[in-house]
């Protein structure tokens, strides 16, 4: 079931919310201690105005809410609050009222019995949740946060260890992100959400996300689960790229974020979740080649880094999606004769430069290599039998030599440094491609300089659709809905 916390200041406020994402949702939380005090005599009324049950919740800040007034207030409140028939209320594991469980029971309300714990998975969480509820009709409530990939390790076999009992588990933050969507196949009452741009809780994402995006109500214990790995990761389009992919060929499926610190311990998770597979980002994109199956895929061999991890028997196998997702809008344009004619320079040494060598040399061209840190320059050219220089003025002048295509692989044009071109001394003729792989913003200094002396552009935004497009074929054996469409 999906629980939307209500966060408004008023109870016309929610009701406002509630007609929002009616569609979306089975039940709310009403959060009281957001409301304005004098909204508070409205509690009662909400249940006889909405159509939802509903949860009633007075949060203290120690449980990350906001009631700061006088704990004997509280309790009155929770009261008045239950005369008007909510279906749940959230009572706090180290409550003693015993006068308002009495309340609750007489109007059938059922106590959910909850714990916070905003920096840890505690150790004993096995035992607190079944420790928790004082009568066989209370439901247990837990929301932990795990902070490694080793926690959330620990959280997935708990969740293994409680199969069959009746509990609101959950796992919050980035780390604990996946249990909020797989609650269901994972066995936890119901998952927590807010409205858009008003989280209750780290982590909450809005019913829309949820059902449109993750398609929740259709996640069953059979749904195949793929994701990416990466740290940061909450950032990612890619889980948009792939879950309208599923959508459109209608498989039951579903690709979430995992943000993880640990590759080893990340694993042990991927085998209780059975993963299907996984796109994998920075920094993970070299330290996975040890754990993948032999022999390598030529392309990773080659290149050095992996960001596409399919499961087979008895390990992973790993592919390169990065280096053809790069050639794919060029291929678009010109034929294979026109570009491997053709001298190219690439601008940046490091993780993305490594694939885009690769591809401009299976293209059949020759390359040059420019980088702030020359050395790393030298590397790479010797890695790949290149030229290379440094990013500066003798690079600029031996670019000229190579700028049939100029390839720009450094974070220079992206945030913080939207105004910067890292090539800003060289002048382009209006004869060269430019190709900047950044793809936020879609325009960036170096591809403006370019288009203004009249050459073609390409920009980042299609080299991360076609690198997710070939990761769904690896996934799925079938086309993305999408491909090509740009
Ligand atoms: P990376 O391994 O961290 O390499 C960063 C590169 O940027 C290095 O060459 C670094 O030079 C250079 N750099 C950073 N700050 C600089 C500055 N102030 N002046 C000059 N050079 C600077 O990162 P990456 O994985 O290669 O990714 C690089 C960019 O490509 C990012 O913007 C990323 O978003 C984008 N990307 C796009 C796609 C796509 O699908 N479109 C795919 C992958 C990556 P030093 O060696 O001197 O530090």
């Amino acid at each position: 079931m999906i629980c939307l916390a209500l966060t408004g200041k008023t109870i016309d406020e929610n009701i406002e919310i509630i007609s929002k994402y009616k569609k979306y949702i089975d039940l709310v939380e009403l959060r009281a201690d957001f409301l304005h005090p004098e909204e508070r005599e409205k509690v009662s009324l909400l249940p006889g105005m909405i159509d939802k049950p509903a949860i009633l919740t007075y949060r203290l800040p120690k449980d990350g809410g906001f009631f700061t007034e006088d704990e004997s207030l509280r309790l009155e409140l929770l009261s008045q609050g239950l005369e008007g028939g909510f279906e749940y209320v959230d009572l706090e594991e180290d409550l003693e009222a015993p006068e308002l469980e009495l309340q609750a029971t007489e109007k059938g309300t059922t106590i959910i019995r909850s714990f916070h714990d905003f920096d840890k998975v505690p150790e004993d969480l096995i035992q607190r949740i079944q420790s928790m509820p004082r009568s066989d009709k209370e439901i247990p409530k837990a929301a932990v946060m795990p902070t490694s990939s080793a926690d959330f390790h620990t959280l997935l076999t708990i969740f293994k260890a409680l199969k069959g009992t009746k509990k609101i588990l959950l796992g919050m933050g980035a780390y604990g992100f996946p249990t909020r969507i797989l609650s269901n196949p994972l066995g936890s009452y119901l998952t927590y959400c807010s409205p858009e741009n008003a989280s209750a809780a780290p982590g909450h994402v809005d019913p829309v996300t949820l059902n449109e995006l993750y398609r929740f109500k259709n996640i069953t214990k059979g749904t195949a689960i793929y994701g990416i790995i990466g740290n940061p990761v909450m950032h990612t389009k890619s889980p948009v790229i792939h879950n309208k992919g599923f959508a459109g060929i209608n498989l039951d499926a579903v690709y979430l974020p995992f943000q993880v610190d640990s590759i080893e311990d990340f694993m042990k998770s991927a085998e209780i979740l059975n993963i299907q597979g996984l796109s994998v980002t920075i920094p993970h994109k070299v330290d996975i080649i040890p754990l993948l199956e032999k022999p390598l895929d030529k392309g990773v061999e080659a290149i050095g880094s992996c960001n596409t991890l399919i499961k087979s028997a008895s390990s992973w196998k790993g592919v390169n999606t990065d280096a053809p997702g790069f050639m794919w809008p060029l291929y678009k344009t010109f034929s294979p004769e026109q570009l491997g004619s053709k001298k190219a320079a690439v601008i940046g040494a490091g993780g993305a430069a490594r694939a885009i060598i690769f591809a401009l040399q299976e293209a059949g061209m020759e390359v040059l290599v420019l980088n702030r840190t020359a050395s790393k320059a030298k590397e790479l050219a010797e890695y790949f039998n290149c030229a290379w220089a440094g990013l500066d003025d003798d690079g600029i002048a031996k670019l000229s030599d190579y700028n049939d295509i100029i390839v720009q692989t450094t974070s220079v044009g992206m945030h913080p440094m939207e105004d910067k071109n890292p090539i800003a001394g060289y002048e382009f003729t209006g004869s060269e491609i430019a190709y900047d792989i950044i793809y936020v913003p879609e325009e960036t200094v170096f591809l403006k300089k370019a288009k203004e002396a009249g050459c073609p552009i390409f920009g980042g935004k299609v080299m991360l659709l076609a690198q997710g497009w070939d990761q769904f074929r690896l996934f799925t054996g079938k086309a993305h809905p999408q491909e090509g469409v740009v």
